[in-house]
């Protein structure tokens, strides 16, 4: 594994699984087969309502504490002071520790400054290692950067081969927040799996699609948390610490960048009531 130092000291590992889109049935299954495999960060939410089949399979692992790195997202719903400090207290509950790793503001809506408040306050009790925020696009980034104590760890957006976040990336590098992606994959949006580029470029390594990818964002500094129920899958998408991408390589599937998102833009009204939308957790 290769790992990270964040702003704050804490030690991140570059590949993570993440359990968005698995369901609370089968999470403790996935994250077990994940440990299983080698993986020793799990990224969840408490949007994604699985923090307990997380809990319940990190318990059962016998792996130790401190072997493990944590991530969890506090949604919208729970945006504000008092909601989120209490929120805070359900997810370790439910991921069953005294000690979150990173905690995230899973979207830029709602009072997000309170939010932050009580993860700070978390933060300074140590019921949680570092603190950050998702979804923050630049513009959100520098002013939040501008106006908290305590500048975010981590920031998680879409980031893949198509949308390759490279001015994001440059305000992250700017402000010492470290830049870790969502959607690796674009989930196989744009037949991402039989891309031809990236699939000559990983032929040449006996590697697939998926590694390649992996890879191209890991040597872009960038941590990686790809999702699948398959443990197979899983084991393809840990083995990508054996081989470097040529800077020719790199330069190569650089050139693939549609630089928008292959999902929606948080900058559209309608992603915002959308999102707003989907409910409390
Ligand atoms: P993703 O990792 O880009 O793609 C997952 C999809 O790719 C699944 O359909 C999976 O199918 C398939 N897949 C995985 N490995 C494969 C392989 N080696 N070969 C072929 N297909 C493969 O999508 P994601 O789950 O949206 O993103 C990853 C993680 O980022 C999430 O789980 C979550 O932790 C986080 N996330 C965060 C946000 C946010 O707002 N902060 C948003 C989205 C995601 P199977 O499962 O059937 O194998």
């Amino acid at each position: 594994m290769e790992y990270v130092q964040l702003n704050n000291g804490v030690k991140m590992p570059y590949l993570g699984y993440g359990v968005y889109q698995v369901t609370p049935e089968e999470c403790e299954r996935c994250v077990t087969d994940a440990l299983d495999v080698g993986y020793r960060s799990i990224d969840t939410a408490q949007a994604y309502r699985n923090e307990e089949g997380v809990g319940n399979a990190v318990t059962k692992s016998g792996i130790a504490r401190e072997e493990l790195f944590l991530t969890t997202k506090i949604w919208i719903s729970n945006g504000g002071y008092d909601k989120a400090k209490a929120s805070i207290e359900q997810s370790l509950n439910k991921l069953q520790t005294s000690y979150i790793d990173l905690m995230l503001i899973h979207q830029p809506f709602n009072d997000y400054y309170g939010t932050y408040r009580a993860m700070v306050e978390a933060y300074e009790q140590g019921k949680i290692k570092a603190i950050g925020v998702s979804n923050f696009h630049p513009d959100r980034l520098v002013d939040f950067c501008k106006f908290t104590d305590v500048v975010p760890a981590v920031n998680q957006i879409e980031t893949h081969p198509f949308h390759q976040q490279s001015d994001a990336q440059m305000y992250m590098k700017k402000y010492g927040v470290q830049h870790e992606s969502w959607g690796p994959f674009a989930e196989g949006r744009k037949d991402l799996f039989n891309n031809p580029v990236i699939k000559a470029i990983g032929d040449k390594y006996d590697k697939t699609v998926a590694q390649a990818v992996l890879r191209f964002l890991i040597q872009k500094e960038i941590v990686v948390i790809p999702k699948s129920t398959h443990k197979e899958r899983m084991a393809e998408n840990f083995n990508v610490f054996d081989f470097t991408l040529t800077e020719d390589d790199m330069k190569t599937i650089s050139q693939l960048d549609e630089k928008e998102s292959a999902f929606f833009s948080h900058a559209d009204p309608k992603t915002v009531e959308y999102i707003t939308g989907l409910g409390a957790v």
